[in-house]
């Protein structure tokens, strides 16, 4: 069965463990074999076709590094553009840290920035890369840098992560930041990615903000990574309006398997995952459910599976509900290559 999962954090884990072992292991840690949830045998294991991989910024770890919080006024705008700037070189370097992998195993996968492409590669039996950025903070008003990431190769854009940025506001229990629409920079940056041809992803983002950019898209819009909200609760994931107004407008979620956001407890299974996509499935059809794993982005919580070469056993367990195998296969693929080809 061909997978695509359009989320991953591997990249970060990569370069966070080259920074950490470089006296220890100069050869640092690789794609094709690594201990994560996510490396190229294990992809090849779970009939990979195509892999999202983000380059993620903690950004609230450069505001704290930089102790943005004791600076007022324009000091503060002025170290809070500088930590901006630091994050986006950080995240060139994963990009370019992701590059240097695809290239040396490009036996196995190749960077890739469109549905041709993906095609192509899928003839000639190699899996295909997408970069993504998560964190559209590092932009800082700057629609240049969003040309360059698109130049560089990046073809999606969570468009924040958990605080707040120039784009917008993040999801959270708290009722005044969770309706908080879009900033005008957040309306513009939609457009110019309608423009160039990137994937507006919604994972994260406030519910105010999820509506304006519904609203606003011309093309169809992602949650790249999240879950139905009625069964687990968190504000990371949707409502069933929300699943509705994605999937009439095209778009599709990705099954996330970060434990809490499965179930409240923390202990997730095959069975949650189900569940959830039964769900997503009833209320947004055949049409809209994908999957967007999160693997190597989390490490609290409990889930059955260890890593993303053991996806087969869910395949196995929605055969076993009442789903049919061209069902399964639009969540495993077919959805996802929806979208790519209508929006890159
Ligand atoms: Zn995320």
């Amino acid at each position: 069965m061909r997978l695509i999962d359009m989320h991953c954090d591997t990249i970060s884990l990569l370069v966070q463990e080259d920074d950490v072992n470089l006296e220890k292991n100069p050869f640092g840690v690789n794609l094709r074999q690594n201990p994560f949830c996510v490396d190229l045998e294990k992809m090849k294991k779970a009939g990979s076709m195509a892999q999202f991989f983000a380059c993620f910024i903690n950004m609230k770890k450069f505001m704290e590094a930089n102790d943005c919080s004791r600076l007022v006024g324009d000091d503060c705008l002025r170290m809070k553009s500088e930590v901006c700037t630091q994050a986006y070189k950080s995240a060139l370097h994963m990009i370019d840290r992701a590059q240097k992998e695809f290239a040396e195993n490009a036996d196995l996968i190749s960077l890739t920035t469109n549905y041709e492409e993906l095609i192509r590669n899928a003839e000639n039996g190699k899996m295909s890369a997408f970069l993504t950025v998560e964190e559209g903070g590092i932009l800082d008003g700057n629609r240049n840098r969003l040309d360059h990431l698109y130049e560089k190769g990046v073809r999606l854009m969570t468009l924040l992560w958990n605080g707040e940025n120039g784009i917008g506001y993040p999801n959270s229990r708290d009722a005044q930041i969770m309706n908080n629409g879009l900033k005008k920079f957040g309306f513009e940056t939609v457009e110019r990615m309608n423009e160039l041809g990137m994937i507006v992803d919604v994972s994260h983002l406030s519910d105010g903000g999820f509506w304006d950019v519904v609203k606003h898209s011309e093309k169809p819009v992602v949650a790249s990574h999240s879950n139905a909200r009625v069964l687990c609760p968190h504000p990371r994931n949707l409502t069933d309006e929300m699943i509705r107004a994605l999937a009439e407008k095209g778009g599709i979620a990705g099954l996330n398997l970060y434990p809490y956001f499965l179930n409240e407890s923390g202990k997730a299974g095959i069975d949650d995952m189900v569940r959830h996509i039964e769900h997503m499935y009833y209320v947004g059809g055949e049409e809209f459910v994908a999957l967007g794993t999160d693997f190597d982005g989390f490490d609290d919580g409990e889930l059955e599976f260890k890593n993303i070469g053991e996806m087969n056993g869910l395949y196995e367990a929605l055969k076993k509900r009442k789903f049919n195998d061209s069902q399964i296969e639009k969540f495993w693929s077919g959805n996802a290559l929806r979208v790519i080809r209508e929006v890159l």
